[in-house]
């Protein structure tokens, strides 16, 4: 049997899934966050339940719970209202189990009327009581049940309450196999929808009491005041961030990194390991591939881990407190100007984690352009492998500062609306639609939500760590060990990794790097951001400590200047391969995959050229390598865009296609 969760975005169906199911979904407190179905059974103290009060020998099919994307309404002209329409009629599931928040009855009753009409068995969980209780609402769920003709229960989702009850319902409604509807208007016509606002606003009236008058101002309206306002709103959400990256990268988290870097992975361990091999007559090259390169590379990385766990626990409590939802309206306001919907944010903070479910969530932007551009700007958000590039070099260049996390954000945030702007221009892109987002009441955050998403978190990154990671320090240590004869090298410079990063190497001169090992170390980015950091860590093949201490053997590559824009250009040029195939199957054709590759290349190499020569002029007094091909390629490039902007807008054709 199946049992599909329908419902609005933020009513709940992540947390009825987890805990039906026992699993961990993530629950995210905004719109639009699950885009994707999940699909898992019963848990079994609930199967358990079911069969003894069903009282049935043969328990006959396991059921499974589906969880499906949320929608407002299910008419098929808007992108994410197909998207739930279209895995409903898939999944055909046996029965719907309609999930509402109770707080917003009327408005989330309309989509229920529309569910009622597909003629599929389906039961209301009314959720989010104990928050409608606490406000010292009541509904009447026996009236409500019989003007729906169908079965309702109460419950609150993240406390377990009802969800026995709810589950009778439902496996008592399936039996059912169709339901009538309790408002038929057929057409999702003018009229038709009328129809059911008038119907929902009856049943809201005759079944909901509500103690607090509507206009009544409550403590999030208070604080939004402040915090959402169009002023203030930006300067403290910089803020915000500036405290969260303080307290996890230069306070608790950075401290921690830092012991792991220079003791555990610097001294602790290569030495240990370093002894027990030598000590048992292992070869010295086998030896060094082990110390070298499994262990330097992966230390690298892995040295980062607590400083990315922390950081995740903060942003989740400030998820789950409800900031972020306010964070997407204001920057709905800016968003706007470049044609994007503030529902582009959404896959963008949720790419502050990983670049793949970001661009994933750009499905829920129903205009397509809209989409593209929001696919196209999404891996400009730094995800959590770049992280540990930013450490490295923030710690080697600037340490005991706080402010290169912030600006590296910032200048992320510049840098979407500079493109997205030039983007919008070339091809002649309309402005964007209304945004809706839920907005929840603040709340205090579960800690053992974030924990259990920092968890995750961290579980992902070591497994990263131990596999692909890995694997390619394996294939850089033999690279920068061996020539091209395999023959053992004397010098690195003659080695295979020398000279694949050589030919590429003469590319990056205009942007100031010098040596093959920068290009070898942004190449190895493409497979993972996080090998950047690793690649490093094997070619100077010295201890995590020298690398990490001012004045270590990065300094012989970069000034200060030059390490940022090194940074700056490996977090902008397009991302890893996995996110490219993201990227892929969202955009939906190669001849657009080519030009936001090109489109995002573009935008990182000019940001990398322009700090570098720009920095060095202005920090040094003197001109920086490649001044001269810069000036020349600026040039080029502004004269180019100019001739886009120009050529297309005599073209009458707008957008992408
Ligand atoms: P979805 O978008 O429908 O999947 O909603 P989620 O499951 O992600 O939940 C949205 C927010 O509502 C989260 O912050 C949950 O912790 C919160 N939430 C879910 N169920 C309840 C409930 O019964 N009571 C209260 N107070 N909060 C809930």
């Amino acid at each position: 049997m199946k049992i599909a969760l329908v419902g609005n975005p933020n009513s709940g169906k992540t947390t009825l899934f987890n805990a039906l199911t026992g699993k961990m979904e993530h629950v995210g407190n905004w719109a639009g966050v699950t885009v994707e179905k999940k699909i898992s059974p019963l848990s079994e103290q609930l199967a358990d339940f079911l069969r003894k009060h069903l009282s049935v020998d043969n328990p006959g099919d396991p059921i499974v719970v589906i969880d499906l994307p949320g929608a407002y309404s299910i008419d098929p002209y808007s992108g994410e209202e197909a998207i739930a329409r279209d895995f409903i009629l898939e999944e055909k599931p046996d029965v719907i189990i309609n999930i509402i928040d109770a707080n917003s009855l009327e408005r989330s009753l309309f989509f229920t009327t529309q569910l009622l009409e597909l003629n599929i068995p389906t039961v209301i969980a009314l959720n989010k009581m104990d928050l409608l209780r606490h406000n010292g609402g009541k509904i009447d769920t026996a009236g409500l049940s019989a003007s729906l003709k169908s079965q309702v229960g109460e419950i609150v989702a993240n406390k377990g309450e009802g969800l026995k009850d709810l589950l009778l319902k439902a496996v008592q409604t399936a039996e059912l196999k169709a339901q009538p509807a309790p408002i038929a208007t057929g057409e999702s016509s003018q009229a038709g929808t009328d129809a059911r606002h008038a119907f929902t606003k009856k049943l809201a009236t005759d079944y909901l009491v509500k103690n607090r008058a509507s206009h009544e101002i409550t403590f999030s309206d208070r604080v939004d005041r402040v915090v959402a306002n169009s002023y203030l709103g930006l300067p403290i959400f910089a803020l915000v961030m500036w405290a969260i990256y303080a307290f996890s990268i230069n306070g608790l988290g950075g401290m921690l990194s830092g012991y792991i870097n220079d003791t555990l992975f610097g001294k602790i361990v290569p030495d240990a390991v370093n002894g027990f091999l030598t000590g048992i007559g292992v070869h010295p090259l086998l030896t060094g591939l082990i110390v070298d390169g499994a262990i330097g590379g992966v230390g690298a990385v892995v040295g980062f881990l607590p400083l990315i766990m922390i950081l995740f626990f903060c942003l989740s409590l400030l998820e789950d407190s409800g900031y972020m939802a306010r964070v997407a309206i204001i920057m709905d306001r800016y968003f706007k100007k470049i044609g994007l919907s503030g529902k582009a944010i959404i896959p963008m903070i949720v790419g502050t984690g990983c670049s793949i479910p970001g661009i994933m969530a750009t499905k829920t932007i129903e205009d397509d352009n809209e989409r593209m551009l929001a696919t196209i700007l999404t891996p400009f958000v730094p995800c959590g492998a770049k992280l540990p590039i930013i450490a490295l070099l923030a710690a080697v260049f600037f340490p005991h500062s706080t402010w290169v996390f912030p600006s590296i954000y910032l200048i992320a945030g510049a840098l979407i609306i500079i493109v997205g702007l030039i983007i919008k221009k070339i091809y002649r892109l309309e402005s964007s639609s209304a945004f809706i987002v839920e907005i929840p009441e603040y709340k205090l955050p579960s800690i053992k939500l974030a924990s259990r998403q920092m968890l995750k978190q961290a579980k992902s990154f070591l497994v990263r760590a131990a596999t692909i990671i890995l694997v390619m320090n394996t294939v850089i240590w033999f690279m920068q060990t061996y020539g091209w004869r395999l023959q053992e090298v004397e010098n690195q410079s003659s080695s295979i990794l020398a000279s694949v990063g050589g030919i590429l190497a003469p590319l990056l001169i205009p942007l100031g790097f010098i040596g093959w090992q920068t290009t070898a170390a942004t190449l190895s980015g493409f497979i993972a951001k996080e090998n950047v950091v690793a690649t490093f860590a094997i070619i100077l093949a010295s201890s995590e400590e020298a690398m990490h201490l001012a004045g270590g053997p990065l300094t012989d590559f970069f000034t200060p200047v030059t390490a940022f824009s090194f940074l700056l250009f490996n977090l902008f040029i397009p991302p890893c391969f996995a996110a490219i195939g993201a990227m892929n199957a969202e955009l939906g054709s190669k001849r657009l995959l080519r030009k936001a590759i090109l489109i995002q290349f573009i935008a990182g190499y000019t940001v990398a050229m322009l700090t570098t020569q720009i920095g060095t002029l202005l920090l040094y007094n003197r001109l920086s390598g490649g001044f001269i091909p810069a000036v020349f390629l600026t040039i080029s490039l502004v004269g180019w865009l100019y001739y886009l902007m120009v050529r297309k807008a005599g073209n009458t054709k707008n957008g992408f296609a």
